[in-house]
C-alpha cells in the first residue's frame, strides 16, 4: 500500500525551511525526545540555523529540556516559536496550553491537524534543520503525522529493553510506505558507564542492534549511555550545557546526505 500523499501544504510565508528529520521510536520512554534534543543542540553547535517542531503532542517533553517557561503568544503575523537560549527556535504544544500539566487527549485526526498547523502556521524563519519528535509508536498517530510534514529523512531509536527487531522492521516499512530514507538508527541506553571504574556495563545484556541494522540495510549512527547527569540536565532545562559526542557522527551523516 502506497500512502505517500502528494503534500501540498506550503509553510507560513516568513519560514525557509531546508530539511525536516523525523525521530521515531517503537514505543514511548526509550529517549525519542533526548535524541531530538540533543540533535538539534548538536547542530545548533556546529553553527546551524535549527528548529524542533515538537509533534509528541500527548508528551511533550521537549520545552523543560530546555528550560523553556514562557508561552508563545499569536501575533497579527502568525505564530512565533520560542527561542531557546542558544537559539534553537520550537514549538510545542505547551507553549500554548495554560498549564503545563493540561492532559491532551485528542483523538489521532487532531493531533496529525495540530501538528500541521504547526508547519503552515508558525513563522519558523530560516531554518537548515528541523527536527521533528514524532509521536511514539508506529500507528496511525504518527504515520497521520508523516503525511503532513514534507519530511526528508528519519531517525529510528530503540532501547535495548525493546523487541529491537521487531520495532525497527516496522519503523523501516513505515518509513517505505512514506518513501522517506532511513538516515540511521541510535541506540538509547545502551549501557552504563561506571563513574568509579570507567567500565561500560551492558545491563540488558549485549545488544543485538547492529545485527539488526545490517538485516534492514541501515547504519547504527549513534549509541548513548544510561547517563545520570544527562536525565539531570534535562530535568533543570539545561540540556543545551550538556558536553557530549555521542550523536556526532549522526550529524555527519545529516550534514552529508542531506545536503545537496
Ligand atoms: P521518549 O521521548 O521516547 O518518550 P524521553 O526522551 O522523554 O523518551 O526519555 C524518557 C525519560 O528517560 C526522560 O526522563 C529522560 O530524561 C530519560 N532519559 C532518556 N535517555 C536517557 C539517557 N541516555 N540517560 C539518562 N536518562 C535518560
Amino acid at each position: 500500500e502506497d500512502r505517500k500523499v502528494d503534500f501540498s501544504e506550503q509553510p507560513h510565508e516568513l519560514s525557509r525551511i531546508k530539511k525536516v528529520i523525523g525521530v521515531v521510536s517503537g514505543k514511548g520512554g526509550v529517549g525519542k525526545s533526548m535524541v531530538t534534543s540533543l540533535m538539534a543542540v548538536t547542530m545548533r553547535r556546529k553553527g546551524y540555523h535549527t528548529a524542533i517542531l515538537d509533534a509528541d503532542i500527548t508528551g511533550p517533553s521537549i520545552p523543560k529540556a530546555f528550560g523553556i517557561n514562557e508561552k508563545a503568544m499569536p501575533t497579527e503575523l502568525g505564530l512565533f516559536p520560542i527561542s531557546s537560549k542558544t537559539g534553537i527556535e520550537i514549538m510545542s504544544i505547551n507553549l500554548l496550553l495554560e498549564n503545563d500539566t493540561d492532559p491532551v487527549v485528542w483523538r489521532g485526526p487532531i493531533i496529525a491537524n495540530t501538528v500541521k498547523q504547526f508547519w503552515t502556521d508558525v513563522i519558523w524563519g530560516d531554518v537548515d534543520y528541523m527536527f521533528v519528535d514524532m509521536p511514539p509508536g508506529t500507528g496511525d498517530v504518527p504515520l497521520t503525522v508523516f503525511q503532513s510534514l514534507p519530511v526528508d529523512g528519519i531517525i529510528i531509536v530503540t532501547s535495548p529493553q525493546e523487541l529491537v527487531s521487531m520495532i525497527v522492521a516496522k519503523a523501516v516499512n513505515m518509513a517505505k510506505m512514506m518513501k522517506i530514507p532511513v538516515l540511521g538508527l541510535v541506540e538509547n541506553m545502551s549501557y552504563f558507564k561506571c563513574p568509579d571504574c570507567d567500565k561500560k556495563h551492558y545491563l540488558f545484556g549485549e545488544s543485538r542492534i547492529e545485527e539488526v541494522a545490517k538485516q534492514h540495510g541501515i547504519e547504527v549512527v549513534g549509541k548513548m549511555p544510561i547517563d545520570s547527569s544527562l536525565a539531570g540536565a534535562c530535568d533543570k532545562g539545561l540540556i543545551e550545557l550538556f558536553d557530549n559526542t555521542w550523536l556526532d557522527h549522526l550529524a555527519e551523516t545529516l550534514e552529508v546526505n542531506l545536503d545537496e
